[in-house]
């Protein structure tokens, strides 16, 4: 048995990885493969409704909102947004708090202008940037709410004149949020929510419409409201195990529960960062994330070292990103507050070894 840390694709529950398994030969009695069936039988609609009615419930989604499962990832609703949202000339606002919402504002400059309200890269991203003001006359303003690779994450959203548009790919229903406050989120499903191949977006339907510009079907949220998050072939697979995750999840107690539970494992985490004498924390304190805990030793050489005896006790996915160094524990709804103690408890031996 591993302890998953990994930054994506994340850890998903055991249980949903079985149910998973066993629908890849028989698919709920039917004979058929999940893999192999239509998406336009009974057997998938009753699935892909399935997985929208628990994104609704799960996160309290109101009226006036339309839950899409489209593919590109993430990194196609940077370009999605704009191209939507964003009219020939006009301006978005951008939060640059990291390399992700750095791609997300490339995309918006082959459509308009794209202007940085404010930036940490100052620090490589370290912190999240609070002081600054979102043009009354933008398109929308985009944030990123969990910065995967920096460790970062906004513990409070900013009141914004204009709709607001934002990446929760890594803590998506991973803590109540308030979906109205909200024009767009999208999410790539896996980080948090399933595995890779699908991407949530929740939109709010009367900000389409208004760019004047002419998209193509598959870039266009409208077609994909019309056709259900079925204009073409959708990723039926990624759907289906995404929808027995959010399943998991409500059985848990849904989010209010798994929110307890992920404060309470990044808690005890960052608790033994600060008081171990060979690890320090990277990221401002009042901005810490939740979702991924990025840290790094006073002492590099000691780096290779630990990940060795990580290896050993079975914790994989800890090595930090190449950009930040040293390591990052990505601690996702899947993963138990257990195995945040076999890594504090290794991080503890390893201190007392390196005295
Ligand atoms: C992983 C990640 C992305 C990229 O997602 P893809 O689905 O691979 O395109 C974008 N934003 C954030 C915050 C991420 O963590």
């Amino acid at each position: 048995m591993k302890h998953n840390f990994g930054a994506g694709p994340g850890i998903l529950p055991h249980e949903v990885l079985k149910q998973a398994a066993e629908a890849v030969v028989d698919f709920n009695g039917t004979g058929l493969s999940i893999l192999e069936i239509s998406h336009r039988s009974a057997e998938f609609e009753a699935v892909l409704a399935e997985a929208v009615t628990l994104v609704k419930e799960l996160l309290n989604v109101p009226e006036g909102y339309s839950v899409l499962f489209l593919q590109g990832g993430a990194s196609t609703q940077f370009a999605m947004v704009p191209y939507n949202l964003l009219p020939d000339g006009g301006k978005a606002a951008y939060l640059e708090s990291g390399v992700w919402a750095n791609k997300a504002l490339k995309e918006a400059k082959y459509f308009g202008e794209a202007q940085v309200v404010a930036t940490s890269k100052e620090s490589n991203f370290t912190y999240i940037p609070k002081d600054f003001e979102i043009p009354a006359d933008a398109a929308y303003f985009h944030i990123t709410s969990n910065n995967t690779i920096y460790g970062t994450q906004l513990h409070k959203f900013f009141p914004s004149p204009v709709p607001v548009v934002c990446d929760m790919s890594s803590d998506i229903f991973s803590r109540e949020i308030k979906v109205a406050d909200f024009g767009i989120i999208y999410a790539g499903a896996q980080k948090n929510m399933g595995p890779a191949g699908t991407t949530l977006v929740v939109v709010k339907d009367d900000i389409l419409g208004k760019s004047g510009r002419k998209i193509p079907a598959m870039f266009n949220y409208q077609t994909q409201i019309e056709g259900g998050s079925m204009y073409n072939t959708p990723p039926v697979f990624a759907i289906y195990v995404s929808m027995l995750t959010l399943k998991w999840l409500k059985a848990k107690g849904g989010v209010p529960a798994i929110e307890k539970e992920n404060e309470a494992k990044a808690k005890v985490l960052y608790e033994e960062i600060d008081r171990n004498p060979l690890f320090k924390a990277v990221a401002a304190e009042e901005d810490r994330s939740y979702m991924n805990v990025c840290f790094v030793m006073e002492n590099p050489e000691l780096e290779k070292p630990f990940l060795k005896l990580c290896d050993e006790k079975g914790i994989v996915g800890v090595k930090g990103h190449r950009s930040v160094g040293g390591f990052r524990a990505s601690i996702y709804n899947a993963l138990p507050i257990t195995s945040i103690h076999v890594l504090i408890d290794a991080m503890r031996e390893f201190a007392e070894k390196n005295k």
